[in-house]
């Protein structure tokens, strides 16, 4: 944007070792840090800051939140799922997940995935994993589908890891694909050409086998080897009860263990759920070794349960908003701590620290990022992506606390207008709650939900 420096003192910074104050962050035209150091003495004056051409940010900073998992048209299903049917379960959900997949087509799914990306990013995401599987959207060839995830990421500003999901099988005895899961079969050819157009885009590529149902063991060894030494790996893990009693029958172990004894998970395993670990699993995530991605608020909303973080404490974990039930980063963490609390009868779930506990979770859930992400994001550091969120502290809800109570003010009853910029590679993308394309990107929206709703 022009006449905006690339640079500025913040009064606060959450950094990767904890709060400082009158932080002058840096950035270079390719949106990476340069200068993220703790300015002495009598900085923090307008006259002071002026003299090194830095701005004096009105409220305290703090790293952007990597949304780890995504299908971003499925918003589009929200308020027809949420259905009072006694027998509603996943499993119906995903029949009306079905139905919508059906009416897709590039167009709608551009238009679809650029207002919800960009929703994400005025709710403080400032990076998406789109865990991408709707290959062929009214009969389309899946590069076209690729394009219009990789051009409504582009609109909606937000920085973009692409995961083209291998799907295959309808459950892991090998069952045909269903007439409508046959928008999300590719071949494994088709990814190799998938993952190329991605590389040779501004998004980051990783691998994802759905599931093990949708995908089989030569299947997930093919991705692994495709993936070699760098490439992030994303999938579904225990989800549903059935899911992981089919795994088990199938081959011998439950998801997150056969994975493990398969391959060795490493951080750059993206285990996406994880809801129905056995002790066995939650002792392979407390290891610290895999990445858990949390879906707090979309796995309520279906009734799938709840991850027992307390028992994998040392588990490193992130979020993703999945069916964005809710799109707020804030809300999500809500959830993971009140999850915490209500498990424990008891408000204090972590050790003492100099931290409160919304900047403690934000601190947990955006440092995980960047081995599942492929991006250095998640941190306020040299060398990684600009991406931050300047908090008002003018805000109602925020004004007169400390930038840390702020920042669990924000995690615990904040809305998205209390972010006074929302930054991606540097540059302002939102500012207090909304969204600098907002009306290209609503308009667009109307246009798709009438289609659908038609
Ligand atoms: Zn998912």
């Amino acid at each position: 944007m022009s006449g905006e420096s690339r640079g500025f003192l913040a009064p606060a910074a959450l950094l990767p070792d904890g709060w400082h104050e009158n932080v002058e962050l840096r950035w270079n035209g390719d949106g990476f840090l340069t200068t993220v150091k703790t300015r002495s003495g009598r900085s923090g004056s307008p006259a002071d800051d002026l003299s090194v051409g830095l701005t004096r940010l009105a409220g305290p900073v703090i790293a952007g939140m990597p949304n780890l998992h995504s299908h971003a048209f499925q918003r589009s299903l929200l308020g027809r799922v949420q259905r009072p049917d006694p027998g509603d379960d996943f499993w119906s959900w995903r029949r009306l997940m079905y139905e919508t997949v059906d009416a897709l087509t590039p167009d709608l799914v551009y238009k679809l995935s650029a207002w919800t990306f960009g929703e994400m990013v005025a709710s403080g995401y400032t990076s998406v994993v789109e865990f991408h599987y709707v290959h062929r959207p009214g009969g389309a060839a899946p590069a076209e589908s690729l394009n219009a995830i990789l051009e409504a990421a582009r609109t909606a500003g937000i920085r973009l890891t692409v995961a083209p999901v291998l799907y295959r099988w309808a459950d892991s005895a090998g069952s045909a694909l269903g007439r409508q899961q046959r928008a999300f079969y590719l071949e494994r050819d088709e990814v190799v050409a998938l993952a190329e157009t991605i590389r040779g885009s501004a998004a980051a590529l990783a691998l994802a086998p759905h599931s093990l149902r949708a995908a089989n063991a030569d299947d997930i060894h093919f991705l692994v080897d495709l993936a070699g030494r760098s490439t992030p790996l994303h999938v579904h893990v225990s989800e549903q009860p059935a899911e992981v009693r089919e795994c088990r029958n199938n081959l011998g172990f439950t998801p997150i263990e056969w994975l493990d004894r398969e391959f060795g998970l490493n951080p750059r395993w993206g285990l996406v759920h994880g809801t129905q670990a056995t002790q066995t699993e939650l002792d392979i995530l407390d290891s610290g070794r895999p990445t858990l991605i949390l879906c707090p608020t979309t796995e309520h909303d279906l009734g799938d349960g709840r991850f027992p973080l307390e028992k994998a404490p040392s588990a490193n974990w992130g979020i993703g908003s999945d069916s964005h039930v809710s799109l707020s980063p804030a809300e999500e963490l809500r959830t993971v701590l009140y999850g915490l609390r209500a498990s424990a009868g008891k408000r204090a779930v972590f050790e003492a620290s100099v931290m409160s506990d919304g900047a403690r979770l934000w601190q947990a859930a955006t440092s995980v990022a960047p081995p599942v992400s492929g991006w250095p994001c998640g941190e306020l550091r040299v060398g990684a992506v600009a991406d931050f969120l300047v908090l008002d502290g003018e805000a109602p809800d925020l004004v007169g606390l400390t930038p840390d109570e702020m920042v669990t003010a924000w995690v615990l009853s904040g809305q998205a207008r209390d972010l006074a910029e929302v930054r991606v590679g540097g540059t302002i993308v939102s500012r207090r709650g909304l969204h600098e394309n907002r009306g290209r990107l609503d308009a667009d929206w109307r246009q798709a939900m009438r289609t659908l709703r038609g």
